[in-house]
């Protein structure tokens, strides 16, 4: 079986090879933390954290990077509205989203590097464009000059001219071309800054990916990916400034998804109708949340409604009274019946092996979740219509737990199990020693302590007082 991709950039389906066999390097873009994170913003957090747990599934290393923008203008001003400082509106909103992410059991990546803590990569990866000639500088702004790229617009698929002919001419003198775009920006008055070689101020947008994609995984990744709205300017100009840098492209495969809609309306500040998770969560089960996300192929749109989340919640049970149904009944079933395997028990195993590699075709065609979610409720049907024998066998329903649990490892669409909460004692142990791994710098662990206490659903809240944890 192999894993086939529909890559944005050639518009095709393409199997899956990665640059080193049996490892992956994927950046997905972060948030702005200048706010709560939207439901539509949970879908590449839901989608691309799947992703990552069924390349994990298959077998493969994953290097998963998501980033932090710390800066920009959005932050600047938030903390202007509040009569605060952008440092502090970042560790707010970090915390908020780490928050969120782990209520809605995604996978902490395996580095989330922030705009402020890259500064001198930033900062010298735009000064080797300078000294290439691909950047200039005026004013103490750079600029990428865009028809130093002749490739620029391949992702999206426009050309220069179309672009030139679709910007509003703002006459923006500092720019030789106005589809150049700015690497640096001199800072304002009073504004958040950092020296550089062209006078103090902060990084553009799109810098940062390049400069932590090239610091965290090398001159290439495997897979980039992010909402559909980012391929143009964000990852165009991503593109430019790497393969302007190294020569090599920037990512093998590109995946979008597709936008989420509020009962079949863009959400939008404008219109008013912006759900936060937190706000969704009171309501609703992470559970339910991430079964909606998966329910729609990642490159569709997706309707979120009052409906499609009461449809979400009742399939989330049927999945989840399977599992405690043969839980339930393999903790009835007497030792006297664990007797070998027969003749029949080998007929439904066979029937488990063959859902689950149908499953894992369904996930390599183009993570087909909607109809890998399917075959999971094809093993329901399979587990119920045992559960209603007069004699249930262990070893039956041990296979049938263990291919459940596989399927949830990369859906993670299961609540925790009632009678498998961890003792307050358990919980304190685990966090001092997440704070012990913090202390040495032993992120790896301290982000797997982390979601092992969100899959016993106990959430971390970093405070400045220290961990503070709850039950969910
Ligand atoms: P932003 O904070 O707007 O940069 O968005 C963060 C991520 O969420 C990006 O990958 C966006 O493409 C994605 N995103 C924002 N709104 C939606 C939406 N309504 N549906 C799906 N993805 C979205
Ligand atoms: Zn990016």
């Amino acid at each position: 079986m192999t894993l086939r991709i529909y890559n944005s950039m050639t518009r095709r389906m393409e199997t899956f090879v990665p640059l080193t066999p049996g490892k992956v390097n994927m950046y997905v873009c972060g948030p702005t933390v200048y706010d709560y994170i939207h439901i539509g913003n949970a879908r590449p957090l839901i989608f691309f954290d799947v992703v990552r747990r069924y390349l994990e599934y298959s077998g493969y290393e994953v290097n998963f990077i998501v980033n932090f923008t710390d800066v920009d203008d959005k932050m600047i001003r938030k903390a202007e509205q509040l009569g605060t400082t952008v440092p502090e509106i970042a560790e707010r909103f970090i915390a908020a989203y780490v928050e969120d992410r782990d209520a809605l059991r995604a996978k902490a990546p395996t580095v989330t590097p922030r705009v402020t803590d890259t500064m001198p990569e930033i900062i010298a990866f735009i000064q080797e464009l300078v000294d290439k000639g691909i950047a200039y500088e005026n004013g103490g702004d750079v600029y990428f000059r865009t028809n130093r790229f002749p490739e620029y617009g391949k992702l999206s698929h426009k050309n220069l001219d179309e672009l030139q002919y679709g910007i509003r001419i703002e006459v923006d003198k500092r720019k030789e071309n106005p589809q150049d775009f700015v690497l640096w920006k001199a800072a304002k008055p009073g504004e958040i800054k950092w020296p550089s070689p062209w006078g103090e101020g902060r990084p553009g947008w799109h810098i940062e990916c390049s400069a932590m994609a090239l610091r965290y995984a090398g001159k290439t990744l495997d897979i980039h990916g992010g909402g559909q709205d980012l391929q143009f300017p964000h990852h165009e100009c991503e593109i430019a400034q790497s393969e302007s840098l190294t020569g090599e492209p920037l990512a093998r495969y590109w995946m979008h998804n597709g936008f989420l809609n509020l009962d079949n309306e863009k959400m939008s500040k404008s219109l008013g109708n912006v759900v936060n998770v937190r706000e969704i969560l009171k309501t609703t089960t992470p559970q339910a949340v991430r079964y909606l996300m998966l329910a729609a192929h990642y490159r569709s749109p997706l309707n979120f409604s009052t409906e499609t989340v009461q449809q979400a919640e009742n399939s989330i049970e049927r999945l989840a009274n399977c599992r405690d149904n043969l839980k339930h009944r393999l903790a009835a079933v007497e030792t006297g019946l664990t007797a070998e395997p027969n003749a029949e028990d080998s007929g439904i195993i066979a029937r488990l092996d063959a859902l689950q590699n149908e499953f894992a075709e369904r996930m390599d065609d183009d993570f087909g979740t909607p109809d890998a979610i399917t075959v999971w409720f094809k093993l329901v049907s399979e587990a119920n219509a045992y559960l209603q024998r007069p004699v249930a066998r262990e070893n039956v329903l041990r296979e049938m737990l263990r291919r459940i649990a596989a399927l949830d490892e990369v859906l993670g669409l299961l609540p925790p199990e009632a009678g498998n909460e961890l003792l307050d004692e358990e919980v304190d142990a685990l966090i001092a020693e997440r704070a012990d791994a913090r202390r040495n710098r032993n992120f790896a662990r301290a982000d797997e302590i982390r979601d092992l206490l969100a899959e016993r659903g106990i959430l971390l809240e970093d405070t400045p007082q220290g961990v503070r944890w709850k039950r969910k």
